[in-house]
């Protein structure tokens, strides 16, 4: 029985065999054969192999994603059909006299060096395609198997070097109990998609993909960041019994659903929930959310197969209104890039993505799917409470184009006689240093403001929030944080504009007395954690809560903080 360390990026417990998401190493020796016949049936058993496999990944992504989808794996299935390209491997199998492998790559090379001369961009993106399906061949016919999370059918826990949010959102939550990263933060996407499927999953767990064994019988402490290999079956027994009592305590909580969330001193606080998909929405009302305060707007983009339209998310903005009735919404335009991925569109390759072309940078370039998207918004307006929020915003400049293009959607609008609410606030994410320190500057401009503590913290830090080799220095406790807080919290105060955390901070248990403290009355977070935050909400006294923050801004570091916390038995000591 071994165990690993990592850190929890989404609280639980679970069991199951591991199911590794790594690539095997797909090399060979190029050999001489004699029997062209045997290397040829070699191929076909091969082939397929590969067949049933994209059939079931087809069946399961037409499942959870959508027949549309789902129709990517057609052009695989047609490559393994495809004579000519079958025949021109055993030509050259018999004309050479070489092993199967060699022939494929081969062939395979031919075509991708045609088709990265054609002009055409759908056939260029085609050609990850075409790798796909050599690499699963291939994979057959060295005895390995290439993993796919649409094939898993069984109880499991995923083990993969990272996660991308696109792999994320293909997790089968019948099948998948957890997931173990060696690498991503805990503000990662792929974390924070961990949590809103309410699965368990270590993150940033070293050694993972090499001491964990595809198979291995895991359980995953996802209280105490722990991965348990292999487990005697007294160990599993224990975690049995700890998974009963923490679905028990969780269940007690549900008597938080509908009371409201108030300072012991009455000060009213809303709980706003995250969500990044419709199907979320539910989960927010059945945690007595007092409104939607993020719709990651992107998840829609990256869960299609193309650029959804104009009608397309027409329906998805309006159904969520609908469902929230009289309460408020705040969708974020499209904020992709980072780890954040199109599978349809190339972003630029860049060094530091994080710090390249996302978010409002993109929307403001790629100005026709912007405008797209604030029709479509504008349109759903009279459906309900809705507030448009920019995000990633870092100049007046950015903030004052967006503002723009709605103003000439709306124009159109207009002349069109289509109905939208006219005085429909905007707002814009606090996320990076220079937005913060300059909120002042934005605060006659906009409506509101919502500090996305996951890209401030990063941004301020220095840190990428996926790259779990700094992730020490990703503390929401520092004072540099508590400052910035203070600073936008004050501005919005002073201009009068309402003001949110809409990042991980604002679950954030130890955050949450200084937060209230600071002055903040509106949280959001994912609809998970609403309860448990209104239950502690609900003995905190704002006044108290006042001169604690008011010390923890005089502390040097955030040891000094927590201890702080800790004096006032605001969190247990470790
Ligand atoms: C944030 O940065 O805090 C935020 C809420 O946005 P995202 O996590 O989607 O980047
Ligand atoms: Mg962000």
């Amino acid at each position: 029985m071994a165990s690993l360390r990592g850190t929890v990026a989404s609280k639980g417990i679970a069991f199951g065999h591991a199911y590794k998401l790594s690539i095997p190493d797909l090399s060979f020796e190029q050999r001489t054969i004699t029997r062209v016949e045997e290397e040829m049936n070699r191929l076909q058993q091969a082939v397929r192999k590969a067949r049933e496999e994209i059939k079931l990944i087809r069946q399961q992504v037409a499942k959870k994603q959508g027949e549309e989808h789902a129709s990517i794996f057609d052009s695989h299935l047609l490559m393994l059909d495809d004579p000519y390209y079958m025949g021109t491997i055993e030509e050259i199998v018999a004309k050479e006299r070489v092993n199967v492998e060699s022939a494929l790559v081969k062939v395979t090379e031919l075509l991708i060096s045609t088709f990265k001369q054609l002009n055409n961009l759908y056939i260029r993106e085609r050609i990850s395609d075409i790798q796909d399906v050599v690499d699963r061949i291939l994979a057959h016919l060295l005895g390995k198997s290439l993993p796919n999370i649409s094939l898993i059918q069984q109880e499991t826990i995923i083990v993969a070097p990272d996660l991308k949010p696109s792999e994320t959102v293909q997790i089968d939550k019948d099948y998948v109990q957890g997931f173990v990263t060696e690498n991503g933060g805990k503000t990662s996407h792929a974390a924070i998609i961990a949590r809103s499927m309410e699965i368990s999953a270590i993150v940033g767990a070293k050694g993972a993909t090499e001491k964990i064994k595809h198979g291995d019988y895991l359980i995953i402490d996802g209280i105490n960041g722990i991965v348990i290999v292999n487990p005697c079956a007294k160990t599993i027994e224990t975690y049995k019994k700890r998974k009963k009592l923490l679905h028990a305590s969780s269940k007690q909580l549900t008597s938080f659903k509908n009371i409201m969330t108030k300072t012991v001193d009455h000060r009213m606080v809303d709980l706003h929930a995250n969500i990044n998909h419709i199907n979320d929405v539910e989960r927010a009302l059945e945690n007595g959310s007092d409104g939607i305060g993020l719709f990651r707007s992107e998840y829609l983009f990256m869960e299609s197969s193309r650029f959804p339209t104009e009608e397309e998310q027409f329906t998805v903005y309006t159904n969520v209104l609908q469902q929230m009735y009289d309460k408020p919404v705040v969708i974020r335009t499209l904020d992709i890039g980072g780890d954040k991925q199109l599978p349809y569109y190339s972003l630029p390759k860049e060094t530091n993505p994080f710090l390249g072309m996302r978010s409002i940078r993109f929307t403001l370039k790629e100005k026709a799917l912007f405008l797209t998207q604030l029709r479509a918004l504008l349109r759903a307006s009279p459906y309900g409470d809705l507030k448009i929020m920019f995000p990633m915003i870092a100049t007046l400049d950015e903030l004052r184009e967006a503002k723009t293009l709605l103003e000439q959607v709306k124009t159109d609008l207009k002349k069109e006689k289509i109905p939208f609410n006219d005085n429909i606030e905007i707002g814009i994410m606090i996320e990076t240093p220079a937005a913060a320190f300059a909120s002042d500057i934005f605060a006659d401009e906009v409506d509101f403001f919502s500090i996305g503590t996951n890209d401030l913290i990063q941004y301020t830090f220095a840190i990428d929030r996926m790259n779990e080799n700094v992730s020490h220095l990703y503390d929401p406790l520092h004072p540099a944080i508590l400052r910035l807080m203070k600073h936008v919290l004050m501005t919005a105060e002073r201009y009068g504009k309402w003001v949110k955390v809409c990042g991980e901070m604002a679950s954030d248990e130890r955050a949450i007395p200084i937060l209230i403290g600071l002055g903040l009355t509106s949280f959001s977070m994912d609809p998970s954690a609403i309860l448990s935050v209104r239950r502690l909400v609900n003995t905190l006294s704002q006044e108290k809560m006042k001169a604690i923050a008011k010390e923890a801004l005089k502390r040097k570091t955030s040891k000094e903080v927590e201890q702080l916390l800790i004096e006032y038995r605001l969190i247990d000591a470790k």
